[in-house]
């Protein structure tokens, strides 16, 4: 009868809320059809290609304070760090040298960066690289924000929403960070034309399997091109520091539920998952996953950027960790290309 369900989301790229609960329940035995199936329909779309995307965390300043994340406002211990915009460009154009063709601006929420300072970093990295593709990944600002980051060149924005359900949201976030916020930023980014990505925590504290089945049929409503999903892991310096962490078992299998619920959603296989698992991102990829974001920002930084324990790859340079990605896609069968690896209007139909 799973092996029904598994076969009907398939076809139909949909399920109700029950269905997807009786697959994640029994996801054991489900779990290599879904796999194949999975990655079958990421061949139908992308072939065997593997997308990656330069990742420049150039802040780890915060003003909020999710009770999960390692760089908290709260959080006394963590040494702050701002790039500054050259060295943000730069960063860009050593990882175009490497064959990367979309950046990825990713920080805190920090207010030290304003509207008129970003649309200007926004603007020199689209001249100087005029085939490539900007992503954004900055937090909740404001509709004005975003239109005007959109108008200088940015072409999409990762913007997690963490979890589909307003009441375990709030057990993970002050009251001054609300829900309703975060899915309206999300909304507003679609309607700008940002090619928009959500996303959630696998095994975050007090998810249920009920909350995962949810995540499925709020990722079906909202339609992101691009969807982030990684295990929760603890923070030394966070109040969920004694919190189990998610497994690489149960991302991975969301993942392929991801890829049939979302034909051609853009779906990475995060370094998280590569954290919790030494083998997480191979597995991400064979479970349906198509896209890889190794880290560009400067060595002395990188250890830095602590939004869980043991993040794997602090040590080493761009170039070392693309190398190393190479290799272990080609184990899967699949192939890292340099494209922008823009999303295909309408394929998630
Ligand atoms: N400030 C930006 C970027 C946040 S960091 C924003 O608000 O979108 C990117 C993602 O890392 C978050 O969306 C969250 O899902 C994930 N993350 C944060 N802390 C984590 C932890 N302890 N374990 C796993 N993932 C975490």
């Amino acid at each position: 009868m799973y092996n029904e369900l598994i076969e009907k989301l398939a076809k139909d790229h949909s399920l109700t809320r029950e269905e997807y609960l009786q697959l994640i329940r029994n996801r054991d035995k489900v779990r290599d059809r879904a796999a194949e199936l999975a990655c079958g329909v990421r061949e139908h779309y992308y072939g065997n290609r593997i997308f990656i995307r330069g990742l420049i965390e150039f802040s780890n300043y915060c003003k909020n304070n999710c009770y999960y994340c390692g760089i908290r406002a709260g959080n006394r211990n963590a040494e702050r760090y701002r790039l500054t915009g050259e060295q943000i460009i730069s960063c860009a154009d050593t990882g175009y040298g490497l064959g990367f063709r979309t950046f990825v601006l990713q920080g805190g929420e920090d207010p030290y960066y304003t509207d008129e300072m970003l649309t200007g970093i926004i603007r020199t990295i689209k001249q100087n690289h005029p085939d490539c593709a900007l992503t954004l990944s900055l937090g909740e600002r404001s509709y004005e924000s975003y239109r005007l980051l959109k108008e200088a060149g940015a072409d999409r924005y990762l913007l997690r929403h963490e979890t589909a359900n307003p009441a375990h949201y709030g057990t993970m976030h002050p009251a001054a960070m609300q829900w309703e916020n975060r899915v309206q930023c999300l909304k507003w980014l679609k309607e700008l034309g940002y090619q928009t990505g959500a996303g959630f925590m696998v095994g975050s504290p007090g998810q249920t399997e009920e909350d995962l089945a949810g995540e499925m049929l709020f990722l079906k409503e909202i339609d992101p091109q691009m969807v982030g999903i990684g295990p929760f892991i603890p923070h030394q310096d966070t109040p969920f520091k004694d919190k189990e962490a998610g497994t690489a078992e149960l991302t991975t299998f969301l993942l392929s539920l991801i890829r049939l619920t979302l034909p051609g959603v853009l779906l990475p296989a995060t370094t998280a998952l590569g954290t919790i698992d030494p083998l997480g991102r191979e597995k991400g990829i064979e479970a349906g996953a198509n896209v890889l974001m190794p880290n560009l920002s400067p060595t002395d930084v990188r250890e830095k950027y602590l939004l869980y324990d043991n993040k794997i790859c602090t040590g080493e340079e761009a170039a070392q960790c693309l190398e190393c990605l190479k290799q272990r896609v080609r184990k899967t069968g699949c192939e890292i290309v340099t494209d922008r690896g823009d999303y295909f209007p309408g394929a998630n139909k």
